[in-house]
């Protein structure tokens, strides 16, 4: 947990904001809410409220996924988050696209909401029991998913989100193990895209 400096209010450490007001003075942490109002008053645009919170959708396989909506306001557009929360500290799908101060923010989040379930309409690892053990192995040639940092290990190791789901740098090296002496492409995609 953490707590606001500014209103005081408990948050998990997602969402919150820290923010230099000043050169040389220390920054502050600070929570989604108070972060949005300040920029809104700074830049003078408009701090939306009026959208749900939560939201849940259901993927592919008929699974029911719990997202926490949120925003933040940047000098060039609003980012729009989603987060599924695992356990308190882990997430699961995550999603986020850019609007512009000119756009509507009702159409924002009707692509938000699009992208969401664009995310949930494929899932890309499969997972079998074979004699016991459970083989997880890539479905088709295409994957897609979030790269985050493994906090098992040093700084220099990732982990992966796909399908919403964890798996470690060894565990996708031994599902690419399965097309050893392909060749493959990858590509580093930014999260509002
Ligand atoms: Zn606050």
């Amino acid at each position: 947990m953490e707590r606001c400096q500014w209103c005081g209010k408990d948050s998990s450490g997602y969402g919150m904001v820290v923010l230099t007001i000043k050169e040389g003075e220390p920054s502050q942490s600070i929570c989604e809410d108070c972060y949005n109002r300040y920029m809104a008053d700074m830049l003078g645009v408009e701090d939306y409220k009026d959208f749900e919170n939560e939201a849940i959708f259901k993927d592919c396989d008929g699974i029911d996924h719990c997202f926490q909506i949120g925003k933040k306001i940047h000098p060039t557009g609003i980012c729009w988050e989603t987060i599924e929360f695992i356990e308190e500290d882990k997430v699961g799908y995550s999603f986020e696209i850019h609007q512009e101060f000119e756009e509507d923010s009702n159409d924002a989040l009707k692509r938000l909401y699009e992208k969401i379930k664009k995310g949930l309409s494929q899932k890309y690892i499969k997972r079998e029991v074979f004699q016991g053990y459970e083989l997880i192995s890539f479905k088709e040639n295409l994957v897609e998913g979030r790269i985050e940092w493994d906090d098992r290990y040093d700084d220099r190791t990732p982990k992966f989100i796909i399908d919403g789901q964890e798996y470690s740098l060894e565990e996708l090296g031994r599902m690419m193990m399965s097309c050893e002496g392909w060749n493959f492409k990858l590509e580093i995609i930014e999260p509002t895209e």
